[in-house]
């Protein structure tokens, strides 16, 4: 495209991953399909790239360390300078064209960086894990370590005690019998 300032050109394009797009708890997996819509337009000085990204991140829940699997969309806008614009303009962080090239990987790792939450979460609620047996809450929202023992085991208990009892007894052999006298 040329650098007639108003020309426009809009691509779909689908890019393979590259690593490292994201955290190590949550990110795009690598080699996974990221799916970009890009427009193009000519300003005076440069390129501005306007796009969005659509990408499925996983990770694990960092309160009960289930998986995540999400369909996530950023959106990025850069301008990418002609790199014979005026040095005035250009700083550490500009992205320079180079001759017709665009840099669009680090336009889109930091979109997606900013886009995704440090802390991910299974859902907006997640109970977390259980502080004395570690189980998932959200599979168990009743779930309690009360004092009470559930009546159902009391009742279970005291079952179990009696027939030991009862096995002692018979078992000694000095159980009275009055029927002999
Ligand atoms: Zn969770
Ligand atoms: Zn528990």
């Amino acid at each position: 495209m040329g650098r007639k300032p108003g020309a426009e050109r809009t691509f779909t394009v689908s890019i393979e991953a590259p690593a490292d797009l994201g955290y190590d708890v949550y990110g795009v997996p690598e080699g996974s399909t990221v799916e970009i819509e890009l427009r193009l337009e000519a300003i005076m000085e440069g390129i501005l790239a306007t796009g969005s990204a659509s990408a499925r991140a996983t990770g694990e829940c960092v309160r009960c360390l289930d998986s995540i699997d999400n369909n996530v969309v950023v959106g990025f806008q850069e301008l990418y300078l002609f790199d014979d614009a005026p040095e005035d303009q250009k700083s550490e962080d500009s992205f320079i064209l180079e001759g017709e090239l665009l840099d669009l990987e680090t336009a889109l790792r930091d979109a997606v960086v900013l886009a995704l939450p440090h802390n991910p979460l299974c859902g907006p609620d997640c109970p977390g894990l259980c502080a004395e047996c570690g189980a998932r809450l959200a599979d168990d929202p009743g779930h309690t370590h009360g004092e009470a023992i559930d009546p159902r085991w009391s009742a279970l208990s005291q079952l179990a005690d009696q027939p030991v009892r009862t096995a002692e007894t018979s078992e000694s052999g000095n159980v009275p019998d009055d029927s002999k006298e």
